[in-house]
């Protein structure tokens, strides 16, 4: 079996989980710090806050950013619920914006002038230009769904830098660039922001040891969002590897783009001059991909289609929806597959891959 992605576990990140174990800190303590440091010089930004979720780490920025009940705020249709799902947790209302047909990520060109707020996913992990989106066409506050983009560049630095947004999110789920089991980040450059997210993981306590040297206070409605410091350590030794693990997941993305390129199948665009994609998916594109589903499964690969459009869901029943539908996020939901992507997937194992797409999809007109 060859799952569409999955973890990459090395001896040493075994022995860094153990060493925490026979130590004194289980939950939050030194090691989620050190992990904190570690992934904010990695993506240079000032503050980083791990969440014990991406999920969280999505709500802790929405709540910290001030979103609350009846704000406007726009994401993809093509993502994962978690992005539409963290505006509702605050009383927001998510305005589900259609995508471009090229990238797959939101249409920045549609996102309506005057909104509060943008969630912003970096679809497959090739990272929006965010830039687009200054002056009056910026939204009150923009918070980046990296969950798919640690370790993708952009011309003003890497994804979670926030040149260009308030706050970025980040999730370490096994599929994803890097991994604690469970958990998330998130970087923004905003002292203030940073204090709210510490806050908002920790029940909204605030220690007053100018009181008493035991007193604390809470005056807002926090929640436990905490990683443990046994995945903090698991995840300080991953973010050694990540440059390696986004170096090998471009090797694996041009070998398959060279192998599958006579085929009649859109392949993922590459990233523009300046950009690096972190290709968490390789999403590819055809009129038969139910057909080429099957056959992948069938011989024992678990492609996999991302993602269910939001509005699919009986549950966005509220989301906002503009007028003429969402076709291009309608239209890639019919043709989209994620083919196997992650560090160690073996040249044997892509050519399997690509000889049962072979066997499905024929040769382009060039070819025939
Ligand atoms: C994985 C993912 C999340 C949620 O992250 P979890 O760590 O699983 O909670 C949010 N948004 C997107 C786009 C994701 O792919």
């Amino acid at each position: 079996m060859i799952p569409y992605g999955r973890q990459s576990v090395s001896a040493e990140d075994i022995a860094a989980v153990i060493e925490v174990l026979r130590g004194d800190w289980l939950t939050q303590g030194p090691s989620v710090e050190r992990f904190e440091s570690a992934i904010a010089d990695y993506v240079g930004a000032d503050f980083a806050v791990a969440y014990s979720s991406g999920t969280a780490a999505l709500h802790g920025a929405l709540w910290a950013a001030g979103i609350a009940e009846n704000d406007v705020v726009a994401t993809s249709a093509l993502t994962f619920m978690a992005s539409a799902n963290c505006i509702r947790y605050v009383g927001g209302t998510p305005l589900l914006v259609d995508i471009n047909p090229t990238t797959l990520s939101i249409d920045l060109q549609k996102v309506p002038k005057g909104l509060k707020g943008l969630v912003a996913v970096h679809y497959a992990g090739l990272p929006l230009d965010l830039k687009q989106l200054s002056g009056e066409a910026r939204p009150s506050v923009i918070i980046e769904d990296a969950a798919h983009a640690l370790g993708a560049l952009t011309p003003y630095g890497p994804v979670g830098n926030c040149a260009h947004s308030d706050l970025c999110c980040f999730s370490f789920h096994p599929v994803k660039p890097i991994t604690t089991a469970e958990g998330g980040l998130v970087t923004t450059n905003n002292s203030d922001l940073a204090a709210r997210l510490r806050r908002f993981r920790t029940h909204g306590i605030v220690p007053t040891p100018d009181i008493a040297p035991w007193a604390y206070s809470i005056s807002e409605v926090g929640f436990n969002y905490r990683l443990t410091d046994l995945q903090a350590a698991l995840g300080l030794s991953q973010v050694r590897q990540l440059e390696d693990f986004i170096v090998e997941r471009n090797q694996i993305a041009s070998l398959y783009s060279h192998l599958l390129g006579e085929l009649e199948i859109v392949l993922p665009p590459v990233a523009n001059d300046g950009f690096r994609h972190g290709y968490h998916l390789y999403v590819v594109r055809t009129r038969r991909r139910n057909e080429l589903y099957a056959a992948l499964h069938s011989a024992g690969i678990r492609a996999q289609v991302h993602y269910v459009p939001v509005h699919h869901h009986p549950v966005s029943k509220d989301c906002l929806i503009p007028e003429g539908g969402l076709p291009c996020t309608d239209h890639a939901y019919s043709e989209v597959l994620s083919l196997p992507i992650f560090p160690g997937l073996e040249r044997e194992q892509i050519q399997r891959v690509t000889e049962v797409v072979q066997s499905v999809v024929s040769v382009s007109k060039s070819g025939l």
